[in-house]
């Protein structure tokens, strides 16, 4: 159903992004891999191992320039843009008091305003295909708020509206548009919190484990192949949000 697509995912060098762009591979999808600082050949090698092509596209998603820019060289490279995870994403924790102008604008901008910039412009060119489907990862704590975490829970509180909104004014042309709010997934980014920490989210998980990549990419893959599901938010958290 997905085989011959160009999905794109953003922040896709590690972590969910990386698996994701694995899972969509493994449905036959062209990848085209965003990343910030760099990607490893290994993990090209590995999407290409499925008999799609990878094509590797360094950038900041921050810059709405670069999103218009990618958005354009797809059209030139694939002739469409089909799926698009956006899924780039970064922490700087610190409690409200504390909390630096530069800690929240950075979250900001990549995280809210870096979707924002994605779905603009392929929304764009996914409004004339009259076809395609958006997904942006948000997270439980845009639902929930956490201490230490006001400037991540608003940006990813800010998804959910922008994922509905979106939804609403591109469903006239059968695009699609929906958030995944994963719960506690070990990656890179929950690696840095300290082992108490991790004990105590432990205990806030019904099913008792934390969450891998993978449960988060079937979940985008089960997304991309429903043509009737848009404006939702899936919790993909082991049932901590109920
Ligand atoms: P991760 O391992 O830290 O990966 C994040 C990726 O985003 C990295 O490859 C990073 O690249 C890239 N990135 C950061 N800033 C970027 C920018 N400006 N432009 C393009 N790419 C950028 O984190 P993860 O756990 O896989 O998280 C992926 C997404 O899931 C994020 O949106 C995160 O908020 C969300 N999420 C994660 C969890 C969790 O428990 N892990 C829970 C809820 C939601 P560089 O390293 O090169 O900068």
């Amino acid at each position: 159903m997905l085989k011959g697509k160009t999905a794109v995912v953003t922040g896709a060098a590690k972590g969910i992004g990386k698996a994701v762009a694995i899972a969509f591979a493994k449905e036959g999808c062209n990848i085209v891999l965003n990343y910030h600082s760099s990607v490893s050949d290994d993990t090209i090698n590995e999407i290409e191992e499925y008999g799609t092509r990878c094509m590797p596209v360094q950038g900041d998603v921050a810059d709405f320039g670069f999103a218009a820019q990618l958005v354009k060289d797809i059209k030139k490279e694939f002739g469409t843009l089909d799926i698009l995870v956006n899924n780039a994403g970064i922490t700087r924790d610190m409690l409200l008091m504390r909390m630096s102008e530069e800690q929240f604008d950075q979250v900001i901008n990549t995280n809210l305003k870096g979707t924002f910039n994605m779905v603009r412009h392929a929304s764009s060119l996914m409004l004339k295909q009259r076809s395609g489907t958006i997904i942006n990862m948000a997270s439980v704590v845009g639902v929930t708020g956490n201490i230490g975490q006001a400037n991540y829970a608003a940006s990813k509180a800010g998804i959910i509206g922008l994922t509905k909104s979106a939804a609403k004014e591109l469903a006239q042309r059968g695009i699609t548009c929906n958030a995944i709010a994963p719960g506690f997934v070990e990656t890179d980014m929950t690696d840095v919190l300290a082992e108490e920490t991790k004990q105590e989210m432990l205990k806030a998980i019904p099913l008792k484990r934390y969450g891998t990549v993978d449960d988060i990419a079937s979940a985008a893959v089960f997304l991309a192949k429903n043509t009737y599901i848009t404006g939702q938010v899936l919790n993909v958290d082991g049932g901590m949000v109920m």
